[in-house]
């Protein structure tokens, strides 16, 4: 079966379930989009020419809230200002809209300064179902009138489905950079244990824009322009996602 008709049963069942725990006939709304950008306070990132990570992930983020918001699309940002932040605290503000899309946007750097290029992760749920459902446990259930049950399976299904919607929305933004910064520079589409995100059930990637502390790509990615390249080809693989 094709990846879109596997993703249609999904949704399918996805609403049979919804259905039968009394939350379907919800009205329309305008998609969200929760925006991270990687970092923040006392926690700087990567060391690049003249600024630390934290600044350029929250520029980057405020053009591509910028550009989502300029097409229709409702953007919250999980910092606006140069804040700390936990990983449960980014997690929690999607949880709590709840958002269709998460996107965490980083920048990378290597032990040797000697690598180069970008890559997408999706932030997989995956080995922490026993955390998220303590997590939930802890704060009542996010469902409100659903049964607790039925809603830990909600939960599971959703992870399914967002799964695939996450490997989607991450090969368009790869696609994207490769366009604006050439193909020798893709390192793919990637998922692993580190990158997890607790407790979220909408599809969610974090992208590393580029190395900041390469001599050469480190001096590219701070430039404005650049930066509009990086952030352009987020917000139209997230547009992309949100109207196909
Ligand atoms: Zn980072």
């Amino acid at each position: 079966m094709h990846v879109r008709e596997i993703l249609t049963v999904v949704r399918h069942s996805l609403a049979i379930v919804a259905f039968l725990a009394g939350s379907a006939g919800a009205a329309p709304r305008r998609p969200v989009v929760v925006l991270d950008p990687g970092h923040g306070g006392s926690n700087a990132g990567a060391q690049g020419p003249g600024l630390h990570e934290k600044q350029l992930t929250l520029s980057i983020a405020s053009l591509v809230a910028d550009h989502l918001r300029a097409h229709g699309i409702d953007v919250v940002m999980t910092r606006t200002t140069d804040r700390t932040l936990t990983l449960r605290q980014r997690t929690e503000v999607a949880d709590q809209l709840p958002a269709d899309l998460f996107v965490s946007i980083h920048a990378n750097a290597s032990p040797t300064r000697t690598q180069r290029g970008y890559e997408t992760y999706v932030l997989t749920a995956r080995g922490v179902d026993v955390d998220g459902r303590a997590l939930r446990s802890d704060t009542g259930t996010p469902r409100p009138g659903t049964d607790a049950d039925v809603a830990l399976v909600l939960d599971d299904v959703e992870r399914g489905a967002s799964q695939w919607e996450a490997a989607e929305l991450a090969a368009r933004v790869q696609h994207n950079l490769r366009e604006h910064r050439g193909p020798e520079g893709d390192r793919g589409v990637r998922q692993d244990a580190h990158h997890v995100l607790l407790g979220a059930t909408m599809p969610a990637i974090l992208v590393e824009v580029g190395f900041i502390d390469h001599p050469i790509e480190g001096k590219q990615i701070v430039q404005p322009s650049v930066q509009a390249q990086l952030a352009a080809s987020i917000a139209e693989a997230i547009e992309d996602q949100l109207t196909e």
